[in-house]
């Protein structure tokens, strides 16, 4: 069970993105604060029963007691050392179920066809929305809740893989403070903040205009990442991007080599990782181009 805490203030759609971003499954009502009604109109929040435990806030001891049935009386409540049995008021009780896949369903649905939606890695917090064609070309979105490291980047592989080939698949990601990069050729990692729309009424939304414009974007060939079947060198300068993008890549070349052919590894599984002396030498080459640019 999360702790969601929102900010009184908010809007029930900031409160939805929340709960994405936690991957929250049960939330007490009473983190929800006023929005009860309007998550639940929405459809992403079920009754989920009532919590088995509960803090105490009869008394000043800050414990947590479990909740009790009195079958009598029909009452809920606690037993608590200095305030004997405390009865409870079964709202401040309740539990909220917190359906994942509709939150996905209701943010992808001013913008994707609904028969496209994959939620067959949702245990990794990957969801296939669907396509959009930019002219010519195919463009795959997915959500994913986290943005960051090899495993991520395996996961969207594999949920890309099963959606067959496309020029560009997109990885909306809802973690906070990730930023834009292009975790390898044909794949590129954007926030999900910068493509959605807010409506008052129906939660927050991925916007097909902000999509559309980005995917053109990002597809016009003066974009450095481009869709295709990437060479063996690109490959190497996506692992030594990949790394070097989070700080991972260790100075020392020895070093540099093992982190290398690890990440390769978790990126390009089942393909057999380059030699020692090319590795090396696309080191040497970033190394002169980091120092070349000043980074
Ligand atoms: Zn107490």
């Amino acid at each position: 069970m999360t702790r969601v805490m929102p900010d009184p203030a908010s809007h029930p759609a900031d409160l939805v993105l929340q709960l994405f971003r936690e991957g929250a499954s049960r939330v007490p009502a009473a983190s929800l604060g006023r929005h009860v009604d309007a998550l639940r109109s929405l459809g992403v929040i079920v009754d989920g029963g009532v919590a088995p435990s509960v803090f105490c806030d009869a008394c000043d001891l800050g414990h947590m007691a479990q909740v009790e049935h009195n079958v009598g009386s029909d009452e809920f409540g606690w037993r608590c050392p200095e305030a004997d049995f405390v009865v409870a008021d079964r709202e401040r009780l309740r539990l909220w179920k917190v359906d994942m896949e509709a939150i996905v369903r209701s943010l992808a649905s001013a913008a994707f066809d609904p028969r496209d939606f994959d939620a067959g890695d949702a245990r990794d917090g990957v969801w296939r929305l669907g396509r959009r064609p930019s002219g010519e070309r195919r463009v795959e979105a997915l959500i994913s809740r986290n943005g960051s490291g090899a495993s991520a980047t395996a996961a969207w592989r594999a949920v890309a893989a099963r959606s067959g080939p496309s020029h560009l698949t997109l990885v909306l990601v809802a973690e906070h403070g990730i930023a834009a990069y292009s975790p390898m050729p044909g794949m590129h990692v954007e926030p999900l903040d910068g493509v959605l729309g807010r409506s008052d009424f129906r939660g927050p939304l991925i916007d097909a205009a902000l999509l559309d414009e980005l995917a053109v974007r990002l597809l016009s060939p003066a974009t450095k990442s481009k869709g295709g079947r990437p060479s063996y060198d690109e490959k190497i300068q996506v692992v030594i991007e990949h790394l070097g993008e989070r700080g991972l890549l260790r100075t020392g070349r020895n070093e540099g080599t093992r982190a290398i052919r690890a990440a390769w590894s978790d990126l390009f599984a089942g393909e057999s990782p380059p030699g020692e002396s090319t590795i090396k030498a696309h080191l040497r080459d970033f190394e002169k181009s980091a120092g070349r640019t000043g980074e």
